[in-house]
């Protein structure tokens, strides 16, 4: 087959209403006024927003649009929807005037009360509405439904709760755009007005064949398989990693590119990953706002075009066991508006310092809130992956590599107060940074959160995972940190000395963050609890990370979360966890009574019918008998194991609060479950493969 030829530039946004088609079609003033109020906040007066809705709904009725939504990210971690055509009562002579007014666009009112809000809104007061998000460019998405033009908002409670993901993201980066821009000033750049969180998400995620996929009620109702015996080949050979991608998966992976470049996502690098049936995709960072809903959009894309193809997509943390899970690595900087990257280590003794106070920042910041940092990272599918020897361990650290690492030794060891100022001029008891090596040669994969080059790269969020949590934490103890560092220096009588001593002071007490070896290792984990690190073990178990006084007093300091906000969080999280648990030990029970014991019963009659046929025969049944009795064992170990998952689950239904709930849960019902699992799982292994009941890994990972 011929392939046609693509035009990158002429199709990249196409579906986007961006900044150069505002231009055309507005008047320069309005559209002074858009781009005032995207990048210095506030409001559009009415007569601009009746100007700008007119325009976006004539580009979106020219491209073809039928219907516009507010898109919105509530606190289920995807987005929501609701679709309004664009027509209006007809007038007396039948005929349609298709009108969309600046109200529209800037303000809706869905209902709230289906979305969950974890206490912050009660049923009586149902109404919640989403606003524009005038820094997230609207798009239209085209699929069966036909062309919608969905506008990002933000979705908050009648009395101004944040409902939603986008909320707090865009108040976390309003916080540390004010408190960085302190820092910048201090080292002499009065020409930015804005600093903006850079970030860059690479997604991994598996395909499988859809009609697999079907026969597995597992991946249909929880993402992830929750039996399945291993295949006997894995991952082992690393011949997946970076190898030749399938044709099959390129038609996918080429039909991909071009959804998301119409839609604007930048969609740059693919290859295959770790395990069997396992792929990436990373887009060119942009701004975190941005990032954090184009990463919805590269999400729900993988998915509707995996269809198109015979194809599922998985997202799940964990999809199968005994081979690489899937995560998203957040590669996080912060650029002001007049170029300069806070994480880049300059070429000059100035901007080194003010590299160096960042980076100190950035440590310190970690190391107090590791906690917070471990929560927002965390989700159901997660905790089969944090701390599993795969991915990150459960334990926050960060990585500076070698060179820099050098650099924290020599500032903490060398007494720079005393030596930090000789003949007026700075000394930083390294005069310049060398220019750090920025390739892949130093990178430490098993490190959660790793400085490569100019960029910090959170890797351990989940690949289902919204990625505005992470970043509203970045971002937010980012601010805390600049806040405090410009306090002090901003009131100094000497800077430099002071600046020195802010350093010295922060790297030296948070030094037990630093770590550069395997993160993997046990070593690592007795290591860290000889430092007092944090080592939290599960998504649960990081929950108390939201409430703690230092939360709760950063949160509320740079206006992102009120404690109410931050506990209706905590609530969802409980609250989700159990129910998600609750439907995978659902789903094995059916799979076990209606799948796996009518198979493994059918299989054991066969054998005990040719075990009397050779008995008759007069033959040895000493085989037949020895493989009877382990299907039988298996099988009795099987049903005890799912007598005690069904009656746990009965008792955890009765649990009331939401914290006991899910504690049960995870300590009860995971266990129960891992214990129906081996039996299952030896019995695939013990069974006819014509009729044991759906595909097994063997199938599904290798047969794409
Ligand atoms: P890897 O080898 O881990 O894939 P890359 O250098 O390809 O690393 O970068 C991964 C991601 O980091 C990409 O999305 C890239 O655009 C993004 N990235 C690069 N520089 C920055 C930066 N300064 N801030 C945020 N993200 C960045
Ligand atoms: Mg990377």
């Amino acid at each position: 087959m011929m392939s046609e030829n693509i035009n990158i530039e002429e199709l990249f946004g196409r579906n986007v209403f961006t900044l150069a088609k505002m231009k055309q079609r507005l008047t320069r003033a309005v559209y002074k006024e858009v781009v005032r109020v995207m990048e210095e906040g506030g409001e559009l007066s009415r007569e601009s927003a009746d100007i700008v809705a007119k325009a976006m709904k004539d580009w979106a009725v020219e491209f073809g649009a039928t219907h516009y939504t507010h898109w919105f990210q509530p606190l289920t971690g995807i987005t929501a929807e609701k679709h309004d055509a664009f027509i209006t009562h007809p007038d007396e002579e039948g005929r349609m005037l298709i009108e969309f007014s600046g109200k529209e666009l800037i303000k809706g009112e869905p209902d709230a009360s289906s979305f969950p809000s974890g206490g912050l809104r009660a049923t009586f007061e149902a109404r919640g509405y989403t606003a524009w998000d005038i820094t997230s460019p609207a798009f239209i998405k085209e699929d069966a439904t036909g062309k919608i033009l969905c506008i990002p908002t933000a979705f908050c409670s009648y009395t101004g709760e944040a409902l939603d993901k986008k909320t707090p993201l865009l108040r976390s980066e309003e916080a540390v755009s004010q408190q960085a821009l302190r820092i910048v000033r201090l080292f002499g750049n009065t020409g930015a007005k804005r600093v903006t969180p850079s970030v860059g998400l690479e997604q991994e995620y598996f395909l499988i064949d859809r009609e697999k996929y079907l026969k597995r009620e597992d991946l249909i109702f929880a993402g992830r398989t929750l039996f399945g015996a291993p295949a006997p080949k894995g991952q082992e050979l690393e011949d997946h990693y970076f190898g030749a991608i399938r044709e099959r998966v390129g038609a996918y992976m080429k039909d991909l590119n071009l959804e998301l470049w119409k839609l604007g996502v930048t969609a740059k690098t693919q290859h295959n990953e770790v395990a069997p049936a396992q792929h990436e995709l990373a887009p060119i960072y942009e701004s975190g706002n941005v990032a954090v809903d184009h990463n919805q959009l590269v999400m729900e894309t993988m998915k509707k075009v995996a269809g198109r193809h015979g194809l599922t997509c998985l997202l799940h943390e964990k999809p199968f066991a005994g081979v690489n899970g899937s995560g998203k690595h957040d590669n996080w900087s912060l650029i002001t508006d007049n170029g300069v990257n806070l994480l880049d280590p300059g070429q000059t003794p100035n901007d080194n310092m003010q590299f160096l106070l960042v980076l100190a920042c950035m440590i310190k910041a970690v190391d107090e809130h590791a906690d917070l940092l471990r929560q927002s990272a965390s989700d159901v599918g997660n905790d089969h992956r944090l701390g599993a020897n795969e991915a990150p361990p459960a334990i926050i650290s960060v990585f500076l590599g070698d060179q820099l690492q050098d650099v924290v030794e020599q500032l903490v060891s060398t007494g720079m107060a005393k030596e930090s100022r000789a003949g007026g001029k700075l000394r930083t008891g390294v005069s310049t940074l060398p220019d750090l090596e920025k390739d892949a040669t130093d990178r430490n994969r098993t490190s959660p959160f790793a400085f490569t080059g100019n960029k910090f790269e959170f890797r351990m969020v989940g690949s289902s995972d919204s990625v505005a949590g992470a970043n509203t934490v970045l971002n937010a103890i980012a601010a805390e940190a600049f806040c405090e560092a410009a306090d002090r220096l901003e009131g100094a009588e000497d800077f430099e000395k002071e600046l020195h001593d802010v350093i010295k002071e922060y790297l030296a007490d948070h030094q037990r963050i630093i770590f550069n070896g395997d993160g993997y290792s046990d070593a690592w984990v007795k290591e860290a609890e000889r430092r007092g690190l944090p080592n939290i073990r599960s998504t649960v178990e990081a929950v108390d990370a939201l409430l703690t006084p230092q939360s709760v007093k950063m949160f509320e300091k740079f206006k992102i979360f009120t404690k109410a906000e931050l506990a209706s969080r905590a609530e969802i999280t409980y609250e989700t966890y159990s129910k998600c648990i609750n439907i995978e030990a659902l789903t094995m029970i059916d799979m076990t009574k209606k799948q796996i014991m009518p198979a493994v019963l059918k299989y054991s009659g066969l054998l005990a019918r040719s075990l009397q046929d050779m008995k008759n025969a007069g033959g040895n049944t000493e085989v037949h008998s020895a493989v009877l009795d382990e299907v039988t064992t298996q099988l009795g170990l099987l049903k005890g194991a799912l007598d005690l998952l069904a009656k746990d689950i009965a008792e955890a239904g009765a649990i009331s609060g939401a914290r006991e709930q899910a504690f049960f849960y995870k300590d009860r019902i995971v266990e129960d479950m891992k214990a129906l699992r081996s039996p299952a799982d030896k019995l695939e292994m013990l069974t006819d493969k014509e009729l044991w009941p759906f595909p097994t890994y063997g199938d599904m990972l290798f047969e794409v």
